[in-house]
């Protein structure tokens, strides 16, 4: 083919020399010079490059460049977007976090002779506070596996039930198999309230497999190598087990430990009798009277001293009010309403959700005694019809919730902008 302005470059324009490797697209007869494609080549690697480091902030830094573990600081800054209050329990578990990491990753730089133990975790807090969150929340911030366990679907050794190892396998699975990664992960044990021993302040009866459960929960925790069913499921004679060693997962526990505020009270209440009237007139926040907790608090309540040992770091969560519910609604990078909103936009609707509206949820969820935790339910109920509607109406539309939506079931308006 002739240079003579026949073969120009679709991009550029200009016209292609018979030297200058070209490419013929999807057309035929359309061509694209070489210095084009290296142009546009360039431009796509720099944006999936972009993407790749935007979609995940902090992808790899633990595993890749111990120096770069995030400060304390920095960590509470991550949480702070996605948590409402809990400003104590955000502060004490990004230290906490943060040395563990630096323990693990730059022990090199430290005296040989001083081996540091490891802090595991134990959050109380009532249900539905953001126990589980801010933990799941931390995990995703230092790109390490996370695994979440149920204390009370735990049994001890022999019986029918959930092995200790299971909890493992869990971590492995989300580690993607891969145990060394897997080993420097993080492990979520709710429920830890629930297994507590009954003997010691409720009834005369000795509930043994609570003690047990700690039992087995404690040898992990504290650190051991563990033998793994790769299939989960009970252990077999012969079967071939994976090994983990759990030296080095951080182990955060939670629970709501209903009843441990009224032991505290009442240990310092005793302790103040005579130190002046003002103790009479403060009510201390949950997280407050849980910053006075002392271990015995926890013995007697039925944890066994072995498991509090391994929990040295211990923090109280507060009672969402209502205040805090509205602003989970609202305010989280993440939040509900922004979700919703998004959610509706691609039916091509926008979402007029009204303050007083939004107040009424907070109430519901707040009657409920759930904590954060009902407010998705009460979004989804909400919202189902409308969301069944809205594909099937043309043109743009805007959904509004009045406080009736909430109060008294009434159904969200939808109205149509009428075509220009
Ligand atoms: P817990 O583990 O304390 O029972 P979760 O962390 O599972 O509670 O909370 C349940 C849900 O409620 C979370 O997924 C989140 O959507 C919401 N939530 C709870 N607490 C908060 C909070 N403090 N800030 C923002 N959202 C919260």
């Amino acid at each position: 083919m002739s240079n003579g302005g026949k073969r120009n470059c679709i991009l550029c324009g200009e016209p292609i020399p018979d030297w200058l490797i070209s490419f013929e697209g999807v057309k035929p007869g359309v061509y694209v010079c070489e210095n084009c494609i290296s142009t546009a080549f360039e431009v796509l690697k720099e944006n999936a490059e972009k993407d790749i480091h935007e979609s995940s902030p902090s992808s790899a830094i633990i595993q890749e460049n111990p120096a770069d573990i995030p400060t304390p600081s920095e960590l509470k800054a991550h949480l702070d977007r996605y948590i409402i209050g809990q400003d104590k329990a955000k502060k004490v578990l990004s230290v906490s976090v943060y040395n563990h990491y630096k323990r693990i990753f730059k022990k090199d730089a430290v005296d040989p002779q001083v081996e540091i133990d490891k802090s595991n975790i134990l959050l109380l807090g009532p249900s539905g506070s953001g126990k589980t969150l801010l933990a799941r929340t931390l995990a995703k911030k230092l790109n390490v596996p996370f695994a979440i366990a149920d204390a009370t679907t735990v049994t001890e050794a022999g019986y029918v039930g959930d092995d200790v190892e299971n909890i493992l396998l869990r971590l492995i699975q989300n580690a993607d198999g891969d145990i060394e990664k897997a080993q420097k992960g993080i492990i979520f044990i709710d429920e830890i309230d629930k297994i507590a021993r009954k003997s010691e302040n409720r009834s005369i009866t000795r509930d043994v497999s609570g003690e047990g459960v700690q039992q087995a929960l404690l040898k992990i925790i504290e650190g051991t190598v563990s033998d793994v069913p790769p299939g989960g499921g009970r252990k077999h004679p012969y079967q071939e087990m994976i090994k983990i060693d759990t030296t080095n997962i951080l182990f955060i526990c939670g629970g709501a430990f209903v009843g441990l505020d009224k032991l505290i009270a009442e240990r310092t209440s005793r302790k103040t009798i005579g130190f002046g009237e003002e103790n009479h007139h403060h009510s201390p926040s949950l997280s407050e009277l849980y910053s006075n907790i002392h271990p015995d608090d926890l013995v007697k309540f039925g944890l066994i001293p072995e498991l509090i040992g391994r929990l040295p770091v211990i923090v109280g969560l507060d009672e969402l009010d209502k205040e805090a519910l509205i602003r989970i609604i609202t305010e989280p990078d993440n939040s509900i309403l922004k979700q919703f909103s998004e959610m509706l936009k691609l039916d091509n609707a926008d979402l007029d959700f009204h303050a007083d509206a939004i107040e009424a949820v907070a109430e519901t969820a707040l009657n409920r005694k759930t904590g954060a935790r009902g407010i998705r339910s009460i979004f989804e109920k909400l919202m189902n019809d409308v969301m069944y509607e809205l594909p099937d109406i043309p043109g743009k539309k805007t959904v509004i919730v009045t406080k009736e939506c909430i109060t008294e079931n009434a159904r969200p308006e939808i109205t149509v902008s009428p075509l220009p």
